[in-house]
């Protein structure tokens, strides 16, 4: 497999170890995929058929777009849990709610370990092991660390997670160290960790599966490849999620170009990324303009994974952008919580970060942006559960517990 750099173009061998994330002139990699050797209307039918089979690889919601995603990695090092075969919703309350004709959610917090990263980790962590890595590492403000000693707990690896000592959700750091992971806490920034990591993975033995990993990205597609399947390959017209780090808007915007230059649809949808209001660096570069991002120092929102104050994906998601016509909205963390509201009340539920997409729409809808007569979809990256600190600002809850005497 052949990786570019997205600046400067160089290639790169993703063959060997040791594991490479950035090219000598610091811009990030992005795999090169050879589709010339694919029939697009037998590949479909075969998406269809794998649907079905439930005891192959192919019960996988990513592994089944294989050829699109890693077609050379030996299959007998892929870790899968089955990931992917979310639910695509549409629920009237919120809808309504969006001010939109039509309206899809796509539950990515079905994966197994509750959010969308599990999409990209199967894969970045199958990549690892097919290089012969036996400990894996990243930095995290949550769902990352979940799921990546989720993957290693199932394929015998093991797992090292920096977390920084504020402003990370409890529930997700539990369930990491439930998973079995070693777990470091550090005071400083999630770019803290990054730099860190940076400096001393390779020396440690350890494979590293932050968003800039270029397989994260390649496995993330595969959210879009199923909404596209679960549609019929007709998407609506416009495609929301939040951003934080930025890299599952490089993932849904390098899936939409395959999906197109396939000939798997013939329209791309428009890209609405959202940030969080306090941590809205790529949105205030694209509002005002600007040519490069500039980051924030403090960020901070009630979306602990939207708190980034400096996404490494940025050059992606602006190519994003440029690809669909694309736009950004920042929301509020009380937008957000508005939002979150709506969806826990339609029974499917969200963390904080999934609602800020529903937020979003729903400002672009009311600014004009969009269109009320269009179409979305909103990708919900997080389960309900993940961040149960949030749910205490329901104000109402309290008053919706009524201690009774029951008498038989
Ligand atoms: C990671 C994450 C995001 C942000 O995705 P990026 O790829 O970092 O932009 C949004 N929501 C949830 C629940 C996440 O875990």
């Amino acid at each position: 497999m052949i990786a570019s750099c997205i600046i400067c173009n160089s290639p790169y061998s993703m063959d060997t170890s040791p594991m490479r994330y950035s090219c000598e002139c610091g811009g990030l990699l992005q795999l090169v995929q050879d589709f010339s050797g694919i029939d697009a209307d037998q590949l479909k039918r075969c998406f269809y058929e794998r649907r079905a089979l439930r005891h192959t690889i192919s019960a996988s919601g990513v592994w089944r777009y294989k050829e699109l995603i890693a077609p050379k990695l030996p299959e007998d090092h892929i870790v899968t849990r089955n990931e992917g075969n979310t639910g695509l919703y549409e629920t009237e309350s919120v809808r309504q709610f969006a001010g939109i004709r039509r309206l899809w959610l796509k539950a990515q917090s079905e994966n197994p370990s509750g959010s969308f990263k599990d999409n990209g980790m199967t894969v970045a962590i199958s990549h690892g092991r097919s290089l012969g890595y036996r400990g894996f590492a990243c930095t995290s403000t949550g769902n990352t660390s979940s799921s990546l000693s989720m993957y290693a707990a199932t394929g015998g690896l093991a797992s090292l997670i920096l977390v920084p000592d504020r402003d990370v959700a409890l529930n997700k750091v539990l369930q990491t160290l439930a998973y079995g992971a070693q777990v470091r806490t550090f005071t400083g920034t999630y770019d803290d960790g990054i730099r860190w990591l940076d400096n001393h993975a390779e020396t440690e033995g350890l494979y590293v599966c932050n968003s800039i990993n270029p397989f994260r990205i390649e496995g993330q597609k595969s959210i879009l490849f199923e909404l596209a399947q679960d549609m019929d390959w007709s998407l609506p017209d416009w495609i929301v999620l939040p951003g934080g780090a930025l890299s599952n808007a490089s993932a849904l915007g390098k899936g939409l170009h395959d999906l197109y230059e396939l000939g798997f649809i013939s329209k791309l949808p428009r890209v609405a990324v959202i940030q969080a209001e306090g941590a809205s660096p790529f949105h205030r570069m694209i509002a005002n303009g600007n040519v490069s991002l500039t980051p924030e120092q403090k960020p901070s929102t009630v979306a602990s994974a939207l708190n980034i104050g400096n996404p490494p994906s940025w050059r992606k998601a602006r190519d994003v952008l440029q690809l669909t016509n694309g736009v950004t909205a920042a929301v509020t963390d009380e937008e957000i919580m508005q939002a979150k509201l709506h969806i826990d009340r339609s029974g499917i539920g969200a963390e904080p970060a999934s609602a800020a997409a529903v937020a979003g729409l729903r400002k672009l809808v009311r600014d004009g942006t969009i269109h009320r007569d269009e179409t979305a979809a909103c990708i919900l990256t997080g389960h309900i559960l993940k961040d149960s600190d949030s749910l205490r600002s329901y104000r109402d809850i309290p008053d919706r517990i009524q201690q009774v005497q029951l008498a038989n």
